[in-house]
């Protein structure tokens, strides 16, 4: 279930510069612009757009875009406090269930956690990831 929460000034500076990188996107088999900006627990932020190809199974998403980025930067410790994604599109544009499986990856196990952000039927939310993919595959040691 999907609650609706407020959005910090802080996390509509995520969705603007998700609407930025949403602008690089290639997209000519869909075109459809995606666009994902992260922020990270230690305060970096990194952007991402969609990126397609003619073998439509090699696309990568806007949001793994993103996180890739992110982790190349922070390494191998690297969390996820916001995640915003946006889209030139009418119709909401959630993450789908591949993203949501790699922002979980990188979920921020405190009291602040960590939140996605996006347009739904209802407008703008931001859930917490474990809303959007509730018992979601950890490997445990
Ligand atoms: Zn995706």
């Amino acid at each position: 279930m999907e609650k609706k929460k407020s959005i910090s000034a802080q996390f509509k500076n995520l969705i603007s510069l998700s609407v930025s990188a949403g602008k690089k996107a290639y997209a000519p088999y869909s075109n459809l612009h995606v666009g994902a900006a992260l922020l990270t627990v230690k305060g970096r932020i990194f952007s991402g757009c969609n990126v397609e190809n003619a073998s439509f199974g090699l696309t990568c998403c806007a949001e793994r875009n993103a996180i890739f980025q992110a982790v190349r930067e922070e390494g191998p410790g690297m969390k996820i406090r916001a995640i915003a994604i946006s889209a030139d599109s009418k119709f909401p544009i959630p993450p789908c269930g591949a993203c949501r499986q790699v922002i979980a990856e990188f979920v921020a196990k405190d009291k602040e956690g960590t939140v996605v952000i996006f347009k739904s039927e209802k407008g703008l939310i931001g859930p917490r990831i474990e809303e959007l993919l509730p018992g979601f595959f950890e490997m445990k040691s």
